[in-house]
């Protein structure tokens, strides 16, 4: 079965179209710069093809193209688009509703269309992708499966904030959590790779990308997350700064004059390591800063795996007993600097490292990187959310009876 997998940002869109017989990727790209110049689309196929200046103003337009590399006789892998009988869409936020994937129907995107006022970035640029792949794809399955439902297992303690309760129920305003299939899909790799059931295990999953969360995972169910209402919440990340005084905005807007929404894009777009460094958001330019003897930059790699630290330590209470911490995500997958200085001092924890394991995991292998004689195997886990979209979306489908 064909399974067309895709993830919708505001300006780009990320495709995978897998074969779920076998589980293969038989095609995989990305389609950037959406909009009235040109965008640029990286397609492989049968072989690969770079195409810089190609016309896509929306995401219809840039479906289309995608589709038509699909079927192209040279970068092609199918004959036909009726081939693709089902379309997995990552929808960033399913608010309380969406515990596990389902099926698109009107009743679902008014609900996606609903939590949109809680990510307003997110969101619509997926509803807009839903909106062309109906139009493109009629007879597909169409499959929404979200980042938020992973996490909807958080007991009320967990989920609720400090606030006045009020706001929980008039406004939604709770803990959601994001990053769910990636976290999800390593907690089922790190099972494997232990030889022992998910419902066994207890598990912390740190998911270091451009975006940064950590959750503790209970036989298979979340039960604790960084992140919150919104992405913004808990690790230090590229360009968001995590927790912080929520005081700091009031005292910032009286003190400088700056706009409630110019602190808000500081906050999203200037912060994290970017902001620390005044360098860089992206974590390889940092170490090597560091290692160039930028202060600055060290601060940050010092700041983001203190953080990270903090969160382990706290994870760790919240599941009394650990099994496995796994590291996944760009910077988790590739930065022997990160998981070393995170694991640093909790032997007490159960946590030691294998040096020269840990220096040797940067190749995009699931490996485990734990000393002989730690009590918790710590593992590098590359994540693959699409996959896990894809067997969720063929689930869906085989559960309708239309696969
Ligand atoms: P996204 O969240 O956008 O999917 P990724 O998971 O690809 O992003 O992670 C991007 C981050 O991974 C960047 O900060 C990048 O610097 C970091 N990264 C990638 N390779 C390495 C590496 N070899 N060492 C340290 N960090 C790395």
């Amino acid at each position: 079965m064909k399974v067309f997998v895709i993830n919708c940002g505001s300006s780009s869109i990320k495709y995978q179209l897998f074969d779920m017989t076998d589980e293969s990727v038989l095609a995989k790209g990305l389609l950037e710069r959406l909009g009235n110049s040109g965008a640029n689309l990286q397609h492989q196929g049968k072989t690969g093809k770079v195409e810089p200046e190609c016309s896509a103003k929306n995401h219809r337009d840039g479906l289309a193209l995608i589709l038509e590399s699909l079927v192209h006789p040279q970068y092609g892998v199918i004959e036909n688009i009726e081939q693709i009988e089902v379309v997995g869409h990552r929808v960033v936020h399913g608010g309380e509703q969406f515990n596990q994937a389902v099926r698109i129907d009107n009743k679902v995107i008014k609900a996606i269309e609903d939590c949109a006022k809680l990510a307003p970035l997110h969101n619509p640029p997926n509803l807009a992708g839903i909106a062309a792949a109906k139009e493109a794809l009629p007879k597909a399955v169409q499959v929404a499966i979200f980042d938020t439902a992973f996490h909807n297992t958080l007991a009320k303690r967990a989920f609720v904030y400090a606030l006045p309760y009020e706001w929980y129920k008039k406004y939604g305003i709770r803990r959601y959590g994001f990053h769910g299939t990636s976290h999800q899909y390593v907690a089922q790799r790190a099972a494997e790779m232990l030889g022992r059931p998910l419902s066994k295990l207890n598990l912390i999953t740190a998911h270091l990308g451009n975006g940064c969360s950590i959750t503790a995972i209970r036989a298979g169910q979340s039960v604790e997350t960084s992140m919150g209402l919104t992405p913004a919440e808990g690790l230090v990340m590229g360009t968001r700064g995590g927790d912080m005084d929520p005081a700091i905005i009031f005292h910032l807007a009286g003190k400088s004059g700056m706009s409630l929404e110019e602190i808000n894009k500081a906050l999203q777009k200037q912060s994290g390591l970017l902001g620390i460094s005044g360098l860089s958001n992206d974590m390889r330019d940092i170490i090597q800063a560091g290692k160039e003897g930028n202060e600055r930059a060290r601060l940050a790699l010092e700041i983001f795996t203190y953080r990270l630290k903090k969160y382990i330590g706290a994870y760790t209470a919240v599941l009394g007993k650990v099994d496995g911490l796994v590291f996944t995500g760009g910077i988790g997958e590739n930065s022997v600097a990160v998981r070393q200085r995170a694991v640093e001092g909790l032997s007490g924890l159960g946590m030691l490292l294998d040096q020269k394991a840990n220096e040797t995991a940067t190749g995009g292998q699931a490996c485990e990187i734990s000393a002989a004689n730690s009590g918790v195997k710590i593992l590098v886990i590359p994540t693959n959310e699409e996959l896990l979209i894809g067997r969720q979306s063929v689930e869906v489908a085989k559960e309708l009876g239309e696969a």
